[in-house]
């Protein structure tokens, strides 16, 4: 597996070098919305600390990671008056990753309506 890219895009949004809309932060974790959501209210939730994916995460950054997934998709359902939440996450690009900072997509779903591709 390669090593954490410093440049890669989360990476460059968690400096505050590219704009993003930012939908909750603590000291740990921060989430901000997709630029292509899936669905509406397609967010994102990162850990601040540099990991590539889940297969080289520290388990303590995880666990509170996963707390902050759970808020999200909580407060996500509620907001979007959704029918239920897709938790999706990706490691490495054979498995559809392609941004190398380690991220939880977390999808507000309505009955009936497919994600977009
Ligand atoms: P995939 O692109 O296959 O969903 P990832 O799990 O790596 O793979 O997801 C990266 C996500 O980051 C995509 O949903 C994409 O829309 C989103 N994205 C890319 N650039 C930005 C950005 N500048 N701000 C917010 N979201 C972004």
């Amino acid at each position: 597996m390669s090593a954490y890219d410093t440049n890669n895009i989360f990476a460059k949004i968690l400096r505050g070098e590219i704009p993003s809309h930012r939908v909750y932060e603590d000291e740990a974790t921060v989430a901000f919305m997709d630029v292509m959501p899936q669905a509406e209210g397609h967010v994102l939730v990162l850990p601040k600390a540099p990991s590539r994916n889940i297969l080289d995460v520290e388990p303590a950054i995880l666990a509170s990671l996963i707390v902050t997934v759970r808020k999200i998709a909580v407060a996500a359902k509620a907001a979007f008056d959704a029918d239920g939440i897709t938790i999706m996450q990706f490691n490495e690009a054979p498995a559809g990753q392609s941004v190398f900072h380690l991220h939880f997509h977390v999808i507000p779903r309505r009955e009936g309506i497919a994600l977009r591709p």
